[in-house]
């Protein structure tokens, strides 16, 4: 009993001793705070801490409140206040203070320490505070931190504001559901973060979310998906960010009344799930790249979208106005894309081919799209069905993207569509069935034909199966791996002795055949239209059109044929740093050969090769085996096997003519003067009068324009791309052929009857001779409507004199001299574009106008070493015969290269003897004649 006593004593002291050091130390740390702080205007001065104004106390005189409400109070808080371990709520916004601010005691609930000076926070502030509901801690000057990762310990917190905190990074993603079940409020505006918004909001009770103004740089990125998960939302600022993507989907957001997207690079359409949302009062979307129709909101709305001012990417300015039907489809097709925003920026109105460029949609001359072209733009998504109420698109090229999900089978039924090219993505499923003459290209999705996507969940090789496997099944795969490895490397070594890697080229074998042609001209495309004309049938002799007569056709130029291995070898295995340029075919590769010799290689890539392609390869090796001329490119020999179509030209140092007259400010070079445009000119003249009148043959380029003519280290101009040319059946001087050539440079003729003279390459002529004068591109998407076709500004402007002047390439220095041929030239290109065929004159004429403007050019010597010994000057049938009675010669040479070098290329072609050691002198340019 004794001992009982005097335990209960013993406890009774000690509590009492506690309680009474508690409320010193509380009065202690009472009392240092009033030291720290400048006390303006507190009522402080109470013997007794508990009667302090803002101060409360619990019945056992533990402070529980400070409420710092002066808003003038300076000076710093003491580490002490840890000490005060009763301490739920403190509060001392809006004053001076400054400082580290310190840790405080974890019975904290409520902290608001917004607007001060406060220069930091541990980092570790949050470890032991579990009991935090509200923290605010907004504009005050601290050093950068990052969210602090200790703030994951306060699980029962319901509001965190930390705007304008010198915050980096990222957002964590802590704050969510898991994490924080009870946070409402989440601000962090006019910080530093970057980044996404974290998934873990996904399904969060967050109500009211600010995010907008960040700092950095990069500022927050991504897209907004998230929030349509987030269905407790009442009010979104994410303004002044750089997210990207489309709006999300608000219908689950029934609460939501405030929402600030503006100063984003959002795009797509305004769903209708945010227009239509009934609790909504307050929306801001101005300067964003949104697209579609502007959305009507309910009149209770307060609606900032300003979109006469603002930056935006809809299709007309009239709010509630619909788009265009065509608008509308292009639309649907980007959306599973995510509606990316390099498509956003550049599809502006509501018709995509008229006014400035749409990326990826090409346009005819009569405004249907004919080609959309969204290769290599770093797509993801699916693609859409909706590509197949594009009725008049003839390509559809999807390639080299990160596509998923299966070809939509609609596309099969695309009417005029001729290729469809999905090469490289990761698509799956069984290719649907497209008509007969539908090229389509589905290399490089390894997936293609398979049910599932590899990789999913019950895909043949994943899941269940893979946990069937047996031991003994794992040692065969790890011993065929290992296997699989030596053999790979035992060949890497045997042939990557002879080839270093650098052939990039993906070898398809099994490609489907397609030949897309590009265009070095900037803005002009490519065409190559008649859905109704067979290639097979025009090169065949179809019914009623023209055929190339069989001499042309053949290729049989048999002592022109090169090995592969040789050309591997003096392209250092088609090497990307080789690469002189890209066109419609392929690559095209300079070389050289163990003299010194330089070619060019062009290389078609094999799984792009179609009937057409392969049609244009051998026309361009007929033609050019059978003409030659010092302003025709020379062709010194082809290869043509299975899977490698090249073929290889003199080599013409100074590229073509249309990256001097247009990209030499980019290519750092000087602008041509005028004197050199004009022996330009003429150069391109006598080469295309030879090909048209030279000869009792007439040959018709059909493809003239600066991308094909091509310059040697003297300036002088070569034309090139034979591929179209077309040899008009004896003894008529127009027929009709598939059309094809380049939109800006097409006789108008031609383009309306498909009907083809000699006319039409003096039409693409005098385009060549007006973009040398002005400078000017043939079509320049970035003038206004009026002046997009050079031909008609430029024959406009020669009809006012006085303000012609302004048609000359500012480039262009002209002295009086220049001035008067600079006259004659504007007449005659005005003359070559009439709209007649025959108002425009021939190229005897031109040649006759051009060569007294011109300095006389004396042509060198005849090149001793030229095989074919041909005179330039002398007529096609001369040139011909003489030719042929030296095609003969050839065959007695002898190769100079290795007999390892000989492949399947030269064993194919078996009567023909090895190449001779003068092959590399046959490459010996014939320009200096
Ligand atoms: P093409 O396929 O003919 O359009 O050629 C594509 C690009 O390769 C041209 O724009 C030139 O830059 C370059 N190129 C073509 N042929 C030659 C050549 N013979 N010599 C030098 N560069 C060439």
């Amino acid at each position: 009993m004794g001992f009982g006593v005097s335990y209960v004593l013993q406890l009774m002291v000690m509590f009492s001793l506690m309680f009474v050091c508690a409320l010193s130390q509380d009065d202690v740390v009472m009392k240092k705070l009033k030291t720290t702080i400048s006390k303006n205007n507190l009522d402080w001065s109470d013997k007794d801490f508990c009667n302090w104004k803002g101060v409360r106390c619990s019945g056992t005189k533990r402070v529980t409140t400070i409420e710092l409400r002066s808003s003038t109070v300076e000076g710093s808080l003491p580490q002490e206040l840890v000490q005060l371990t009763e301490l739920t709520y403190f509060r001392c916004s809006g004053n001076s203070l400054s400082g580290n601010f310190p840790y405080m005691p974890n019975s904290l609930q409520k902290l608001y320490i917004d607007n001060n000076k406060f220069t930091s926070m541990p980092n570790d502030f949050f470890t032991n505070m579990s009991n935090l509901i509200e923290v605010a801690i907004d504009y005050n000057p601290f050093s950068q931190w990052q969210i602090p990762f200790s703030l994951k310990n306060c699980l029962a917190l319901q509001t965190f504001s930390a705007v304008n905190v010198s915050f980096v990074g990222v957002i964590p993603e802590f704050f969510g559901e898991e994490t924080f079940p009870s946070l409402t409020t989440l601000k962090l505006s006019f910080n530093s973060l970057e980044g996404n918004l974290p998934n873990s909001l996904s399904g969060s009770s967050i109500q009211t979310l600010w995010v907008n103004g960040q700092k950095s740089n990069n500022k927050l990125n991504a897209t907004l998906s998230v929030l349509q998960n987030m269905t407790s939302l009442q009010q979104i600022w994410v303004h002044g960010n750089s997210f990207t993507g489309p709006i999300p989907d608000f219908s689950n957001l029934d609460q939501l009344y405030d929402v600030s997207l503006r100063d984003n690079q959002l795009t797509g359409v305004v769903p209708s799930s945010l227009s239509s949302l009934q609790s909504l009062k307050i929306v801001n979307l101005t300067n964003n790249d949104l697209q579609g129709s502007p959305p009507k909101f309910q009149d209770s709305v307060q609606v900032d979208i300003d979109i006469d001012k603002g930056r935006h990417s809809f299709c007309t300015e009239v709010v509630g106005q619909p788009c265009s039907q065509l608008v509308n489809v292009l639309l649907s097709v980007v959306e599973p894309f995510g509606y990316p925003l390099k498509i956003a920026q550049s599809w502006k109105g509501n018709d995509p081919c008229h006014g400035p460029n749409w990326l990826g949609v090409v346009c005819s001359s009569s405004g249907n799209i004919i080609i959309i072209d969204f290769e290599n733009k770093g797509f993801s998504g699916s693609i859409s069905p909706s590509f197949a109420s594009l009725g008049t698109v003839t390509k559809l090229r999807l390639a080299n993207n990160n596509l998923t999900g299966t070809i939509p089978k609609e596309l099969a039924s695309m009417p005029v569509l001729q290729l469809l090219d999905v090469s490289n993505n990761s698509l799956y499923g069984q290719i649907p069935s497209f008509r007969a003459g539908v090229v389509v290209n589905t290399n490089g999705n390894p997936d293609i034909g398979k049910d599932k996507p590899h990789g999913s969940p019950d895909s043949s090789s994943g899941g269940e199966d893979k946990k069937k496997l047996g031991v003994g099944a794992i040692v065969g795969i790890v011993i065929g791996i290992v296997g699989l490895l030596g053999v790979g490397a035992f060949v890497f070594v045997i042939y990557g002795k002879r080839y270093n890697k650098c052939d990039n080229k993906v070898q398809t074998p099994n490609a489907i055949v397609v030949h897309p042609r590009h265009s070095g001209d900037g803005n002009a495309v490519k065409i190559s239209v008649a859905a109704s004309e067979s290639v097979g049938a025009s090169v065949a002799g179809g019914t009623g059109g023209f055929s190339l007569s069989s001499s042309v056709q053949n290729v049989e130029a048999g002592n022109m044929v090169i090995s592969i291995r040789v050309l591997r070898e003096v392209t250092n295995n088609f090497c990307d740093e080789n690469i002189l340029g890209k066109g419609g075919f392929g690559t095209v590769y300079k070389g050289e050969l163990d003299d010194g010799t330089k070619i060019a290689v062009k290389r078609m890539q094999s799984e792009m090769v179609g009937d057409k392609g392969l049609d244009e390869f051998k026309s361009e090796i007929a033609v050019l085996t059978k003409v030659r001329h010092r302003h025709l490119v020379a062709l010194h020999g082809y290869c043509l096997e299975d899977n490698e179509k090249l073929l290889v030209y003199e080599y013409m140092p100074q590229g073509t003519l249309s990256q001097h007259l247009f990209d030499w400010k980019d290519d750092g070079s000087k602008p041509l003067e005028w004197k050199r445009r004009l022996s330009i000119a003429l150069d391109v003249a006598r080469g295309v009068e030879y090909l048209h009148g030279l000869a009792h043959q007439i040959f018709i380029h059909r493809d003239l324009k600066p991308s094909n003519i091509l310059l040697g280290d003297d300036m002088r101009a070569k034309v090139s791309d034979f591929g179209l040319v077309r040899l008009a059946p004896e003894g008529q001087a127009s027929f009709q052929t598939r059309l094809a050539g380049t939109f800006g440079y097409l006789a108008p003729e031609y383009a309306v009857t498909g009907r083809v003279t000699t006319k039409v390459d003096i039409y693409s002529y005098g385009v060549i001779l007006m973009e040398m004068i002005t400078g000017r591109r043939a079509i320049e998407n970035s003038q206004p409507e009026e002046n997009i076709h050079l031909v008609a500004w430029f024959r406009r402007m020669l009809l006012n004199k006085d303000s012609f002047d302004k048609v000359i390439d500012p480039a262009l220095n002209i002295n009086e001299e220049g001035l008067k041929s600079f006259w004659t030239i504007a007449e005659l290109a005005s003359q070559c574009c009439a709209r007649e065929p025959h108002h425009r004159p021939n190229m005897g004429h031109i040649v006759n106008v051009l060569a007294p403007l011109v300095e006389i050019w004396k042509p060198a010597e005849p090149d001793a070493d030229d095989m074919y010994g041909i005179d330039f000057d002398m007529s096609l049938p001369q040139a011909l015969s003489k030719w042929q009675n030296l095609e003969g010669i050839s065959n007695t040479l002898d190769v100079s290269y290795s007999s390892s070098m000989v492949d399947s290329c030269e064993n194919t072609q078996s009567s023909i003897p090895p190449r001779s050691p003068g092959f590399a002198n046959s490459f010996t340019s014939t320009d200096a004649r």
